[in-house]
């Protein structure tokens, strides 16, 4: 490799890694910044939505597709697939038990796979780190 070469090659790295730090710099500027977004569910039509952040008024925000409420589930809320009806039925039940899908990076007991495990598993951990908010019985899902 001639010294004109190897030059612009490490120019070549240079650039690349300019590029990089770019990259990876604006997500975490957006993540810290206000207001940012965060996964909102509607439970009717089995979907999220990815809203500013308004904790005082979580019970205010309108699903876009069907205007019925949608409910923060904090971030580290994974979405079931629209058609999985068993999941999405689960993480309703746990928001209404009022679990909120929060990542402190701490350990915790790791929410339920199933729907089915639910019920035993608010019956063996009441005083979840995750379950931070008043249970609300209305929005239990309906048996099926
Ligand atoms: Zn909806």
């Amino acid at each position: 490799m001639s010294r004109k070469e190897e030059k612009n090659r490490r120019m070549e790295i240079r650039r690349d890694i300019g590029n990089r730090q770019i990259t990876t710099d604006s997500p975490i500027t957006t993540y810290y910044s206000y207001p940012y977004l965060v996964a909102h569910a509607c439970f009717s039509c089995q979907k999220s939505f990815k809203l500013t952040y308004q904790k005082d008024c979580e019970k205010e925000r309108i699903c876009p597709e069907c205007g019925k409420a949608v409910y923060l589930m904090e971030r580290a809320f994974k979405t079931p697939k629209r058609s999985d009806d068993e999941q999405w039925k689960k993480v309703q039940k746990l928001y209404a038990l009022g679990f909120r899908f929060q990542s402190y990076g701490r350990d915790y007991e790791p929410l339920p796979e199933r729907l089915q495990e639910v019920d035993t598993f608010v019956e063996s951990y009441p005083e979840h780190e995750l379950r931070v908010a008043k249970p609300d019985s209305s929005l239990l899902p309906s048996k099926q």
